[in-house]
Formats: structure tokens, sequence, C-alpha cells
């Protein structure tokens, strides 16, 4: 498949200008676009990544001022994780501690060293330490330098109580294989895909649900074109008993979306159209941008959305 993969992962956050700052300043990703909820304009919709927001190298926020905490539980993602070349693993680990990021340590799994803390809101975040990508190219916003650059999205860790059934949406249908074990933790990677190749099913048995806000995962999406995507889609119906949504459109990309069995929210992204359909690359993420249909309410979203960096 040559579209494979993790597309995009979709936060909850609290304030969007310590989203902002913790995203673009701490970590050094692009914010590459700035727009709306398109369900709920008067709130921002952040999204960063590499230099052109191409799809596996993409976080995106719903950034809620007030928003109260989440909590990790099963059916959610634990954790979200970018890839680094190895000879980085030094650079980090002296920068989060600078920059005093909690609950900073380092992890050892399927053989890689991750770099393991929480953002501002909680949310758990990883940098895992892969080999051999130092040649690939990395985006410098000034702060953090291109040779150490985020490479990606590495993968995600879902929170599961049996991980079987999620195991076989991810094999049967997005086009990943489970390729190890690691204590109660199974893993499955998309053969091919350049970013965001990994899931992990984390099996926990019984244990507390998880609780939707601030720091909450609330969405994963996968790459796919679009005959891709109608033929995913099909076979949840056809061999899995489950309905997706119709397609929606997000500007930047087309969606279905759907509850795994596990239930975590997952999506079918296609790579088209992308972020420059409507402003340059150089200057991306710099203005607001609304979908038509808000465009003729401009000035008042402007007026409602708080000030970010
Ligand atoms: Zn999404």
């Amino acid at each position: 498949m040559s579209q494979s993969g993790i597309h995009h992962i979709t936060a909850i956050a609290g304030p969007p200008a310590r989203n902002v700052d913790f995203y673009t300043n701490t970590l050094g990703m692009r914010l590459v676009k700035k727009t709306v909820n398109f369900d709920d304009p008067g709130t921002y919709h952040l999204y960063y990544g590499d230099e052109t927001g191409q799809p596996g190298t993409i976080l995106t926020f719903f950034p809620w001022e007030h928003a109260a905490p989440g909590r990790v539980g099963i059916g959610e993602t634990e954790e979200t994780s970018f890839r680094i070349p190895q000879s980085a693993v030094g650079y980090w680990t002296h920068r989060l501690l600078e920059k005093g990021v909690a609950a900073t340590r380092e992890e050892r799994r399927f053989g890689d060293t991750a770099l393991v803390f929480k953002d501002p809101d909680g949310m758990r975040v990883a940098l895992v330490a892969v080999p051999g990508i130092e040649s690939e190219t990395g985006w410098s916003n000034g702060v953090v330098p291109a040779e150490s650059a985020v490479r990606g999205v590495h993968g995600v860790d879902l929170l599961l109580e049996k991980a079987a059934p999620t195991g076989r949406i991810l094999t049967d249908v997005l086009g990943f294989e489970e390729i190890g074990r690691d204590g109660t933790t199974t893993r499955y990677r998309a053969a091919g895909a350049p970013f965001g190749a990994i899931v992990d099913l984390h099996e926990a048995g019984q244990f507390l649900r998880g609780q939707s806000g601030r720091g909450s995962v609330h969405h994963i999406a996968f790459r796919a074109d679009e005959a891709g995507q109608a033929a995913m889609a099909e076979r949840l119906r056809s061999e899995h008993g489950i309905r997706p949504t119709e397609q929606l459109d997000r500007n930047y990309f087309r969606s279905v979306y759907f509850r795994e069995p596990g239930g975590v929210l997952f999506e079918i992204a296609t790579d088209d159209p992308g972020f420059a359909i409507d402003e340059p690359v150089a200057t991306l993420g710099e203005a607001l941008k609304l979908p038509n249909n808000y465009e003729p309410f401009r000035s008042e979203i402007e007026a409602t959305l708080p000030a970010i960096a």
C-alpha cells in the first residue's frame, strides 16, 4: 500500500497559547494550519507537522481555554510518539530538562530508546530514537536545530481491555501487520509507511475507562487514497459489521470515521488535497483559515478566538 500508516492524531488541549508555545517552541514543530473547529467555530483547530505538513507528521488540537482535564483509561490513546534521530537523544534529554517538562524519563521498548514526558495538559508524549533516520530532512524554526528536529509521527499506544479485536481491524482493514510483543503490548506496523507506521495495543484487562478532556487524544486518523478509503469502508461494513460515517470534507482531506471494537475513534483520511490548498507552503499556519461557509462571519469569529503567539 503506497499510502499507509497514521495520517494524523487529534487531541484536546487547554489554553491555545500554551499549546502553541509547547509544540512550536519546546518541541520545534511547525504550526502548519490555524483554522477553527468546523463543528464549533468559536474555538481553534491547530495543526502541527513538518515543513510541508506531510500526512504522517501531523498532530492536531482542539484547544478549549477551560477544558477539564481528561483521564487515561480503557478505550483511549495512552501515548503519542514522534521519531527523532538516534544521535539527537542527548540533545532532547537536555532540552526537556532545561524546559522543565513534566515527568520526563527514559525507557526502552521494543529495543528502542524513548524519552517519555507530559505536555502542559498532561498528555503523554514520547520521542523515540529511530536508528538510520539522520539523513531525513528535518525542519528548523530557529529554536530546535534541523539535525535534531522531530521527523514525523512514530506511532500511538492504545490502552484496551482486549487487544485482539482492535488488532483484527488494523490487519484486515488498515494495512498493518503484527510484528512483535513486549510484555502486555502487541506491536503492529504498516509496511512501507515512512511515518506513523506503529500502533501498539496495550492490553490491560478490566480497568477504568478513559474520560475525555484536555490531555486526551480524540481520534487517530489513518492514511488512504480515495479508492483505498472506499475499499476500507466497504470492508468494515461487509466483514466487521461496522458502519463508518459518510465521507466528510475536512478541507485539507476527506474523512470517514468509525468506532473500533476497543472503543477508540478511528478516522480514514485521504492524502489529498493537503495543507497547501489555501496558502503557500512558505507561510503555512500564519493566517487564520476558515472554510467557505464561515468566511462571511470572519470578523465575529476572529473577535471570539483568544490571541495566540
Ligand atoms: Zn481527524
